[in-house]
């Protein structure tokens, strides 16, 4: 390998990715993945493409899904860069708006991949303490030398930024770009997309993979106005034109075009959380103000650890977060009804 990339690998601490587990009767809630496939729609429309496309080229201009996104978000094609998942996005938008030399603001408690990139490409980054609570302290992004990102709401506590705070952000930060990771806004109360036309500055970047239920498709986009798209385009046409492939362009329409199907297993979703973390205090969990597909939770008489592996004898997988931030923590994922109920049940067992 150069030296150069050696070198960027050396200083880089490796994002570690949920476990996969390979056996279909495991309990999956650990990356917060839908529990609903995605619309049959999806399935459809990939299977005529596999028929009749997949001999030529996705085409690299992306016109046909970046029109549906735009239309499904009132906006324009021009305002829509598509990446291969959000990750792929992400990673396009570190490289075209941040600088090494300008450290660059995110939360301490948030994305794990946020420090990988920093790293990576060597940008100089800050991590901003949530607080007590976990909320976001938006006055602590007011004065970023090299940009902002943080996903909104955050991950993995699940807690949401009201938008009048990322307008103050935005305000305080008119020369930098401030990305807003929107990964699971669908379950939250209102996405920052409307303060695109009034913000030059303001990237927001989303994904189809949890409330499209496409984890497995890898669709990912950004949203924000002409110029900073642009940038985004010439970068990812100089690495590779074609990074989504024909069968995601279709499935990912296909989602978007099924308006009731995405409205009625989020509105399911939703109900779940609202029930479910409702069990749990009624079990005297502590639960964060979730408006995400999971919830952020610890015991203060049982070890979150302990939980985990407890669960985890039981087939099902959460995910469990000690730092010193988060001392001792659970992140439960969201699934069907019947699920969360499977959940409570092997906790009732244990307390
Ligand atoms: N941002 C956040 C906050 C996430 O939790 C995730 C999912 N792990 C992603 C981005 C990446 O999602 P994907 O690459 O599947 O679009």
């Amino acid at each position: 390998m150069s030296k150069f990339w050696s070198e960027a690998l050396k200083r880089t601490e490796p994002y570690v990715p949920g476990e996969q587990p390979s056996q279909s009767d495991i309990l999956k809630l650990n990356t917060n993945e839908n529990p609903y496939p995605p619309s049959p729609h999806v399935v459809e429309a990939i299977q005529a493409a596999a028929q009749q496309q997949l001999q030529r080229y996705p085409p690299p201009s992306l016109d046909y899904l970046r029109e549906t996104i735009a239309a499904d978000q009132q906006l324009h094609k021009e305002n829509v860069f598509v990446g291969n998942g959000s990750d792929e996005v992400l990673a396009f938008s570190f490289m075209a708006f941040f600088d090494p030399g300008r450290p660059i603001l995110f939360p301490e408690v948030s994305y794990s991949f946020y420090p990988v990139y920093a790293q990576l490409f060597n940008i100089p980054y800050q991590e901003v303490p949530l607080t007590t609570d976990f909320r976001l302290p938006a006055e602590a992004f007011f004065q970023a030398e090299g940009g902002v990102i943080f996903p909104n709401p955050n991950a993995p506590t699940s807690v949401y930024l009201p938008l009048e705070r990322i307008e103050a952000i935005l305000q305080h930060n008119p020369d930098q770009v401030v990305i807003i990771d929107e990964a699971y806004i669908d379950f939250a109360e209102a996405s920052a997309v409307p303060l695109i036309n009034t913000y030059a500055n303001l990237l927001i970047v989303q994904t189809m993979s949890k409330s499209r239920s496409l984890a497995g498709l890898r669709v990912g986009f950004a949203l924000g106005q002409p110029e900073l798209i642009e940038g985004l385009l010439r970068l990812k046409d100089s690495f590779n034109s074609y990074t989504v492939d024909r069968l995601a362009i279709a499935g990912a329409a296909a989602a978007l075009e099924d308006r009731d199907y995405f409205a009625e297993t989020t509105r399911q979703i939703i109900a779940t959380r609202e029930w479910f973390a409702g069990e749990l205090k009624s079990r005297g969990f502590s639960v964060l103000p979730s408006q995400t597909n999971f919830v952020f939770v610890r015991h203060p008489a049982y070890e979150a650890g302990a939980l985990y592996e407890q669960l985890k004898q039981r087939g099902i997988m959460v995910r469990h977060f000690n730092k010193p931030q988060i001392k001792d923590y659970l992140r439960i994922t969201i699934g069907t009804q019947d699920n969360m109920k499977e959940v409570l049940a092997a906790l009732d067992e244990l307390g």
